[in-house]
This record gives structure tokens, sequence and C-alpha cells, in this order.
């Protein structure tokens, strides 16, 4: 008999989109794979697979990686070098990246069927890659589709889609209510961003023979099972895929800075304990300059210290630039270790955009959160940590305010101050919020472990492939 980490017979082709928070959990899970005993081979850009490369490397020989070139820029419409979503100028650019990353069709299918070891048994393929449909075709592999969104948020818009309200959201400013949710959840036009995206998402999800979850069943088995009862679609819940340990080395996560070169861990380290709150607004998101200067202004005077990651520039006040760092602030320009720094002990608090990564990788260290959406389907997120899950608070923005925080109001002071007060103190409320948050932290690590829900499902879903996979080579 098959031991349950002797899968080499088996292989996955990954297909992650191009952007840091769809390309780090596809390598997590590239990864995940191997460690069963799975060949993997992730198809990339030469700019993306740099990145990966320190990662994915020590799992050499099983998995692979392959950089195939993405269209030159003066035919791309694109700036030169940018192979990433997080690396466009601006929005304008994104029906442009669409398009280059719809040329990695032929090339894929060019390396699967001349140079590659052996054809996929699977193909796990982002939502954002419709053409991976035509790959798994060629092969008559399972494709399973891997989105990267909580799964409330999942099943929302599986929700208004499915019932029609979708064009009501689209239609005006009033709350409309998701239709079958087994709670209330209320979504305005401003909060949605509605756009020919999500119904290539819910045709992908339809299309394919399952879904990848990036989360973990105690977390959503609400809405996990409302959805698998009324689509019958196999869904797979295999995270949270970036625990610190899990894999071990997602420290720099691919990037250049090194915890050691940016001081990060070591500054935290001086710090005592649920002593800071960390600020970043993940890969792309920036707030406007004039919240820029508002969060800064309010985070020096409330005595609380922090760590801020920053994108772009913003307004940061003079002497933040002068003295990024100080006893009781860090300011870190460029890409930092998240993972690695929320699960520090220093850390009390996480002001994020609510990105799913950055919200399960919240949930995972056990740490309280502010909310503060900034676009895509960030406001789902908000909902859940806020009123689901009850280990965040809400700064207060009612609308998606895109990459750049532009076209919203401030939030002042006192709604900084207090959301500030109610993560790192906030009374007897605040010690339950903390409470509920360690909790969730601890669930999400026993899901991964050994025998835990996540790591069965992983089983479950190579064993899926394992027999789909005969079933499509005996010709049926
Ligand atoms: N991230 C990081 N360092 C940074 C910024 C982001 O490690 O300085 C990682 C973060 O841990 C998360 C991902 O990048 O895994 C961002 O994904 P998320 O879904 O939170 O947001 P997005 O960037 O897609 O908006």
């Amino acid at each position: 008999m098959k031991g349950p980490n002797n899968h080499e017979d088996l292989h996955f082709l990954l297909l992650p989109f191009m952007a840091s928070g769809h390309m780090l959990p596809m390598s997590n899970i590239a990864i995940l794979l191997a460690r069963r005993g799975a060949s993997v081979t992730l198809i990339t850009t030469p700019l993306n697979a740099a990145r990966l490369r320190p990662t994915l490397s020590p799992h050499q020989p099983l998995i692979s990686l392959v950089a195939l070139p993405f269209p030159p820029a003066p035919d791309s419409g694109l700036p030169d070098g940018c192979e990433s979503f997080d690396a466009l100028p601006s929005r304008d650019h994104e029906p442009a990246f669409f398009r280059a990353t719809e040329a990695l069709l032929a090339p894929t299918l060019h390396h699967l069927r001349a140079r590659c070891h052996a054809p996929p048994s699977c193909v796990i393929a982002d939502a954002l890659l419709p053409w991976a449909r035509k790959v798994a075709r060629e092969f008559r592999a399972p494709r399973l589709v891997f989105h990267g969104y909580a799964f409330f948020a999942t099943l929302c818009l599986h929700n208004l889609v499915a019932h029609g309200a979708l064009a009501r959201v689209g239609g005006g400013h009033e709350r409309v209510v998701v239709p079958g949710m087994p709670h209330v959840v209320e979504i305005t036009e401003e909060q949605l961003q509605v756009d020919a995206r999500l119904e290539d998402l819910w045709e992908a999800r339809e299309t394919a023979d399952g879904v990848i979850v990036n989360s973990f069943e105690e977390l959503e088995h609400e809405y996990l099972d409302i959805y698998r009862e009324a689509t019958g679609k196999n869904v797979w819940v295999i995270g949270p895929v970036s625990l610190p340990n899990n894999p071990p080395n997602t420290i720099d996560r691919g990037r250049e800075a090194s915890p050691d070169e940016l001081g990060c861990l070591d500054w935290l380290n001086q710090r005592e304990p649920k002593s800071v709150i960390y600020v970043s607004f993940g890969s792309i998101g920036r707030l406007s300059p004039p919240q820029t200067a508002e969060l800064a202004r309010t985070l020096e005077a409330s005595g609380y210290n922090f760590m801020w990651v920053i994108k772009g520039g913003g307004r940061l006040p003079e002497e933040f630039k002068e003295e990024p760092i100080t006893e009781s602030r860090m300011v870190v320009h460029g890409w930092a270790p998240q993972v690695a720094i929320l699960s520090h002990r220093a850390v009390g608090g996480f002001i994020t955009h609510c990105g799913w990564n950055s919200t399960l990788e919240g949930v995972s260290a056990g740490v309280p959160m502010v909310a503060w959406p900034l676009f895509a389907e960030q406001f789902f997120n908000e909902k859940l940590v806020v009123d689901v899950l009850r280990i965040g608070v809400r700064i207060g923005v009612e609308r998606l305010s895109g990459w750049a925080g532009e076209g919203v109001g401030v939030v002042g002071v006192e709604a900084i101050e207090r959301v500030l007060e109610e993560v790192m103190d906030g009374g007897k409320e605040g010690v339950l919020r903390r409470m509920r948050a360690r909790e969730l932290g601890e669930m999400a690590r026993k899901a991964m472990d050994v025998g835990g829900s996540s790591y069965v499902n992983m089983t479950r879903l190579i064993d899926y492939v394992s027999e789909n996979r005969s079933v499509k080579d005996d010709g049926a």
C-alpha cells in the first residue's frame, strides 16, 4: 500500500496569477504538495520566478519552477519589466496586464508537450487565468480553481450572482442584503467592485472540477456547508498555507529584503509583548497623502509602539523620513517579512486593508485587527472579521477607495484613536476580542497539523486526483 507521502506518480501543474497576493499562497501550496511526495511544476514569468526561487529551490527536484517569457514591453502596452500586478503604475494598465497573461497559453502548452517530464495529472490554476481550461482539456486532467478569497466572500459573491442580485448592487447606493446567507450580510455598490471579472471568477469556478481555498474548515464551515449543499462541488480547504513554520522558509517570501537586512525582527525583539501595532496595506494598497499624514500624526501621538510598512511615498511627516526608526516607531519602505512579524510576541494589533492573505495571517497569528478595506472583495473580509468572528474593529470607511486610497474622505484623528484604543486595550470587550483571536490562531495551527482538518483535506485532494487521473487515463 502507498504511504501517505508517497505520490511521486502524481504531477500537479500550478498556474498562479502574477500578483504577490496570488503567487505567495500558490507557492506555499506547491510546497505542501511536494511535502506529500507529489511532483509539481509551477509556471510563471522570469521576474516572478526569480522572486520565488529562494523559497522553492530547496524543494527541487520535486518542484520545478518554469519561467516563460512575458510579452515584451512595447507590444504589451506595459512598462518595461512589469510582470506583476503589484508593479502596475495604475489601474489603467489592468486590461493590458490581463491580455499579457493570456499570451502565456501557447508557451505553456509547448513546454508541457515538449519539455516536461510527465503530463500533468491535475491543473491548479488561478481563477484569473481562464485559459488554464484549455491546458487541462488538452491533457485531460482535472482542473481545480484557486482564487484566493475567503470562503465567506466567495459565497457572498456566488449568491449575489446565482440569485441575480448583482445587478441590484451595481445599480444603486442603497444596501443590498446578500441572498442565501445564514445571517444578514449587507453590501452597497460603493463597497463592491462590480466588473466583468466577477463573472469570470464565477465562470472559472462553476466550470472547474473543484475549488481550492486558503482557509480552514473551523473558520468558515457554515458557508462551506451551504455552498457544498447548493452546488455539490468539491471544495478543498487546505490552509492557512502560510503559517510561519509551514512551509518553514516563508520569512522573506521570495522577496529581496530579509528580516536581518530590514531589522524588523531585531526591533520587535526589543519591544514589550503585545505592545506594537503593525500597519500594512498589502502589496499594492496605500492611503491617500492626506490620510497617510493623519494616520502618521495619530500613531505618533498615541503612545503605542508601531511598525508601519509603506508602499510608495505617501505624505509622511518629515521626522518619519529623517528618523524612520526610534524607540516607538519603525517605518519600513518596501517588502517586510509580514508572516514573521505578525507572529512575533511583541505584536498586539494589526491595521490591515483586509486582503485575504493578510487577514488570514492575522487570524493565524491570533492578533486582533483594525479593518481598513480599500479595494476588491475586502469589505466582505471586513464584515467577516468584525461582525462574524468578532476579532476586529472597523475603521469606519464606507466605500472602496482603490489601490491609492483616492476619492474617499479622510478618517480623522478621533476615529483612529478610538480603534487603536479598542484593539490595544478596549476594556472588557478588548480582553474578549483578544481571547477570541488567540483561540482562532490556535485552531488555525491545529488545522495544519498532521490529522488536522486542512491536513486531512489535502489528503482527500490528493486521493481525488489519484482516482480521477486514472479515470481520465482510461479514456473516460
Ligand atoms: N506581504 C509581505 N510583505 C509586505 C507586503 C505584503 O509579506 O511588505 C505579503 C502578505 O504577508 C500577504 C501578501 O503579501 O501574504 C499580500 O496579500 P493580501 O491578500 O493580503 O493583499 P494584496 O497585496 O493582494 O492586496
